[in-house]
């Protein structure tokens, strides 16, 4: 209902020279910022209730959704298509040999632009001239998707080197729709998800409010390393990890938990802590991501109340 509104005309907008502001980036971080993009992103937040600050590219990984742009691409290019092989006497073939023209002079106009898409996600254009409406479509997309894919790829390894999503790309390998999205409850999906892609309230991801004082006198962000579990006294780093395997707080909840998988799964125990945290967070069976759930609810509850303690 909404994305035909939102792309309406995009054929025209979504070539406007004005907007690209650098031919160079990659075309997620063109369009980003683009209010159809802002759009999809808002509703895909709102869908996983996974908070304003989440990270975009955690969001639209988690549901293996496409940005919205490849829609606007690949409507500019049908748009495209259609154009040229319009009846020569048309004014609207008339209009495009006017364009091919002003792209001739090199000066900025719609088509100049078409090239410039159809270059970026090396697609040829005197061949997709051959082509026929749907296959061109379907050409469209598949190389919007290698296209981007690799982006995606090149921002996993370096989300794996440093930042917000080290952890989550860890278990987060590849760029598909996540199976607890097909789970019905909204309060599984939900807590599964936040915890995934770090929306939660654990130190690792609070800490970047904390502000320190560095030996210049200035006031920096706690760095990740000093982002130190409160709830023990391990001097171990708040992360899901320590949450989920290690941190004493939950340690009845967790043994519980534990016991509860080890009957589903009797090599569980035998695993090392690393690859248990790897395992929970990337079990595709229903009944472990519940089990998880409710664990993840248990502990953020016991979390609450300490923290309340503390205060
Ligand atoms: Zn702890």
């Amino acid at each position: 209902m909404i994305k035909p509104v939102a792309l309406y005309g995009c054929e025209i907008w979504g070539t406007l020279t004005a907007r690209i502001q650098d031919k160079n980036k990659h075309l997620y971080d063109i369009f980003k910022e683009w209010e159809a993009e802002s759009l999809n992103i808002k509703f895909c937040k709102y869908l996983l209730e996974a908070g304003k600050k989440s990270t975009n590219i955690a969001i639209i990984s988690e549901l293996g959704r496409y940005p919205m742009y490849f829609s606007i691409i690949q409507n500019i290019l049908l748009y495209w298509h259609r154009l040229q092989s319009s009846p020569e006497s048309s004014l609207l073939h008339k209009a495009y040999t006017e364009n091919i023209n002003l792209n001739q002079g090199n000066i900025n106009c719609w088509y100049k632009n078409v090239i410039y898409y159809s270059k970026k996600i090396n697609l040829s254009l005197p061949e997709c001239k051959t082509y026929k409406n749907t296959f061109l479509k379907k050409q469209v997309k598949k190389h919007l998707k290698k296209h981007f894919l690799q982006y995606w790829k090149m921002k996993r390894e370096e989300g794996l080197e440093s930042g917000k999503l080290t952890t989550y790309f860890m278990f987060k390998e590849n760029f598909i729709m996540e199976k607890y999205m097909y789970i019905k409850s909204h309060k599984i999906r939900k807590s599964i998800c936040r915890f995934r892609i770090s929306a939660h309230d654990l130190r690792i991801e609070k800490g970047r409010y904390e502000s320190v004082k560095n030996n210049a006198g200035q006031r920096i962000p706690l760095d990740r390393n000093k982002r130190i579990c409160l709830m023990c006294n391990q001097n171990n780093i708040e992360d899901e990890y320590h949450f989920l395997t290690e941190c004493p707080l939950y340690t009845e909840e967790r043994d519980k938990f534990f016991r509860d998988i080890s009957l589903l799964n009797k090599n569980f125990i035998l695993l090392s802590k690393g690859d248990k945290f790897l395992w929970l967070m990337s079990n595709e069976d229903n009944l472990i991501i519940t089990k998880l759930s409710e664990y993840l609810v248990k502990a953020f509850k016991i979390r609450h109340n300490a923290m309340s303690f503390h205060k």
